[in-house]
């Protein structure tokens, strides 16, 4: 996976990006030497490092294009907690704007501009606008690429190439659609299911219930299943706003997912409930 770049302003000192252990050592020394850090991006990265810098007393910036953080991923009310969270933090959340340029003097980042005429001074930039499967090496292998490499099923790219993690999408069985997730459970259990594909033959679809957890501040959130955009949400222990909480995701009235607010085991039986559905289709 490679991070997705900003069309300009990557070249200047003090602009980050995050994916690997240098990407890390390198934000974490500049967080020792700037106070004012700006994050472009309010996906799971973005709102990490945000809550991690906050929590060095350092002054943040978060901007992003949509409504509300992490909305593509959560849908917009649990977005709003998490808009709600990083506020009572003290992070200068923008959403609803996007980044016009990235400024600099002297090849070193000085700010951003911002789409609705704002510069947000800066000394350090992160951008963090998502990854891109690296699979133009694999281009004229005859391997069908589009969003990563498209697996069947079994995780199977062609007859003996199987593939798994980030950079596989594959034909989930239960959900009946193209899927390509960037967890760390996926990663791990995918590979166990390619590995056994490729060694016993086809025997087993790969068919299992998403699940992936973000901490931030005092919160950890954990989701599992999967929550779809226009998705029907509701809060069914506690709501947005109290210490714990449980959003269940459903269409056409049938649970999707569901979502745990610092709640690890009161989302369980909603697990359990989608497993059992996932074993019967
Ligand atoms: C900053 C950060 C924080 C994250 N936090 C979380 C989290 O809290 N929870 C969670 O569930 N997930 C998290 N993730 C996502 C998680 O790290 C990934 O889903 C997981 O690492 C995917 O595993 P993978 O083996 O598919 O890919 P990777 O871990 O990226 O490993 C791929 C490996 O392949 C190597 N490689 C690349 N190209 C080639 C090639 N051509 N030939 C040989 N080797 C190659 C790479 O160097 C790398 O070592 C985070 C990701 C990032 C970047």
């Amino acid at each position: 996976m490679r991070p997705r770049l900003l069309p300009g302003g990557h070249h200047l000192d003090g602009v980050h990006v995050l994916r690997g252990h240098t990407d890390v050592v390198r934000l974490r020394a500049a967080f020792e030497t700037g106070r004012r850090v700006v994050i472009v991006g309010a996906g799971f990265l973005g709102m990490e490092v945000a809550a991690s810098a906050r929590r060095l007393g350092l002054d943040v910036t978060v901007v992003d294009p949509l409504a509300q953080p992490m909305m593509r991923q959560l849908g917009p009310e649990i977005g709003a907690a998490i808009a709600d969270l990083h506020r009572a933090h003290g992070v200068d959340l923008r959403t609803g704007v996007g980044v016009r340029e990235i400024r600099g003097e002297d090849d070193r980042v000085t700010g951003v501009a911002l789409s609705d005429g704002a510069v947000v001074p800066a000394d350090c930039v992160l951008v963090s606008i998502g990854a891109e499967p690296n699979v133009d090496w694999l281009g004229g292998s005859g391997l069908p690429l589009g969003d990563g490499v498209e697996c069947d099923e079994f995780c199977r790219a062609a007859p003996g190439v199987y593939a798994a993690g980030d950079v596989a999408s594959w034909i989930h069985p239960g959900y009946g659609r193209r899927m390509r997730l960037e967890h760390r459970m996926n990663a791990t259990e995918q590979g166990t299911a390619a590995a056994l594909n490729l060694l016993h033959g086809d025997e087993r679809p790969f068919s299992p219930l998403p699940y992936f957890w973000t901490d931030q501040y005092e919160v950890k959130i954990q989701a599992h299943g999967v929550l779809p955009e226009g998705g029907e949400v509701t809060f069914e222990k506690g709501s947005p706003g109290d210490e714990r909480f449980v959003a269940v995701y459903r269409v056409d009235g049938r649970v999707t997912g569901v979502l745990g607010w610092n709640a690890p085991a009161l989302i369980l039986p909603y697990r359990k409930q989608m497993l059992e559905a996932l074993a019967a289709r």
